[in-house]
């Protein structure tokens, strides 16, 4: 269906446009000789013209790039500002706490941590919490406590996740059906097979095999894998994750860090989940660091009773900012003022619309590929119908016809998030920035299928 010669041509052609358009950005880029690989985080290489575009302002849904040009943000710092860009209840309130009373971090906490747990609390019905700032550090400690209150090695996670750079979860199912490291694993300290064990999403077969082994203390999963394309659970198969995971005393961790998307309480409370832990990261600091984990008084009471734990000095769980001042006022004000239910209901409504415009450009140049949406986040594969795991969907990757979808759009005032077509609503998102993607994707397509 894609003519390759035509996909190369064009990609090439919007890869001159973007030079010429972005001089400010490419000279930044060319000057930044004292950072290991041009950026102040290698990951900002993935681009898919050459060279990143450098951060001039943002507001809401909207950035500019230093060159001054203006961008319907669908990217949102992949999640991190899924609240919009400096949204004012979050600037007044990290504003309040750094200049007016004084005191990013002090050793000491504030009350707005509580504030902030109740409200966890409510959405995802977890009624005890604790703080990190990213959701990699959540992971992490959720993993090591687990592992301790259970006294087993192992956790399992599904092919093709991704929790960030905790070292247990880089691990897939490899084409011989068996177990494998992640291709391009950095350093790993120990060998992934001995700490974990993976299953398919989707597979309910796999993941009873895989925990019968008896030595999995925690099952770490997304309700639904974002990091791959977005892959929803089928009929049923969460049920069985529970049911399955109670069976073998093997307790369940939600990442919700972008299944958040699908409403105020994640998708733990959209589809009435029951998992023993909750992490979260990035979206619920409004742009500063963040993240957190919840737990139920079980697990609470059942780690409170282990006197050989440090869980106050150099045990392994923990950093000396977690929960800081500036970080915990910057959650509370995101939390109770910018993403409330209302924001939820607008968010999803512009990704609702978002989806339509994406099915209607496909119908019209007669497209079969895959749209799915998650509550305020969608995102468009390469197939039909749509994969069904994470093996599948990262087989129905297609990095060419990618970058060329990537560069068109940002040459025409649009970001979606680097690695997939993913694109999120955030509560400043409004029906006009909607249009402009459609627009620009709908030229897109047309100049390549004709
Ligand atoms: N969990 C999920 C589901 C994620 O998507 C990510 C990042 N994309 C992380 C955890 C890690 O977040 P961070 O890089 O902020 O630690």
């Amino acid at each position: 269906m894609i003519d390759r010669g035509r996909l190369a041509t064009l990609l090439a052609r919007e890869r001159v446009t973007y030079a010429d358009r972005n001089p400010r950005s490419a000279a930044a880029y060319a000057h930044a000789e004292h950072l290991f690989g041009r950026t102040p985080m290698t990951w900002m290489n993935k681009t898919a013209a050459g060279f990143p575009l450098y951060l001039g302002t943002a507001r809401g849904a909207h950035v500019t790039d230093l060159d001054g040009h203006d961008y319907a943000d669908f990217s949102l710092g992949d999640t991190a500002a899924m609240a919009g860009h400096s949204p004012i209840p979050v600037v007044e309130a990290v504003h309040r706490r750094l200049a007016a009373l004084g005191g990013a971090t002090a050793m000491l906490p504030t009350e707005d941590a509580e504030v902030v747990g109740a409200d966890l609390a409510r959405r995802f019905g977890l009624p005890l919490w604790s703080f990190a700032l990213t959701a990699t550090d959540a992971n992490r400690w959720a993993v090591r406590l687990l592992r301790a209150v259970t006294g087993r090695p192992r956790i399992l996670v599904n092919s093709y996740c991704y929790h960030g750079s905790v070292d247990e979860t880089l691990i897939v199912v490899g084409p011989d059906g068996r177990p494998r490291a992640r291709a391009g694993n950095v350093g790993a300290p120990v060998d992934v097979l001995a700490t974990s064990r993976v299953a398919e999403f989707n597979d309910v077969d796999g993941l009873a095999r895989e925990l019968a082994h008896g030595d999995v203390a925690a099952v770490l999963m997304e309700p639904a894998l974002t990091n791959v394309g977005i892959v929803t659970p089928e009929i049923g198969y969460l049920a069985k994750v529970r049911e399955l995971t109670q069976r073998y005393g093997t307790y369940l961790i939600n990442d919700e860090t972008h299944t958040f998307s699908e409403g105020p309480g994640g998708a733990t409370r959209a589809w009435e989940l029951q998992p023993d832990v909750v992490t979260i990261g990035k979206a619920i600091g409004g742009g500063l660091p963040s993240a957190a984990y919840g737990m139920t008084s079980e697990l609470a009471d059942a780690l409170a009773t282990r006197s050989d734990l440090d869980l106050v000095d150099a045990g392994g769980v923990g950093g000396t900012l977690a929960g800081n001042a500036l970080s915990m006022a910057a959650t509370r004000a995101t939390l109770t003022s910018v993403l409330t239910d209302a924001a939820f209901e607008h968010m999803i409504s512009m990704a609702r619309a978002f989806a339509a415009g994406v099915r209607l450009v496909l119908d019209r140049h007669g497209l079969s590929w895959s749209v799915c949406q998650l509550g305020a986040r969608v995102e468009y594969r390469f197939v039909s119908p749509a994969p069904r795991n994470g093996t599948q969907s990262a087989a129905a990757a297609d990095p060419e016809l990618e970058d060329y979808l990537h560069v068109y759009m940002a040459n025409r005032g649009v970001l979606l998030t680097p690695f997939h077509n993913m694109a999120l609503m955030c509560p400043e998102t409004t029906l006009d920035d909607v249009s402009r993607h459609q627009e620009s994707f709908d030229a897109a397509i047309k100049e390549l299928v004709g």
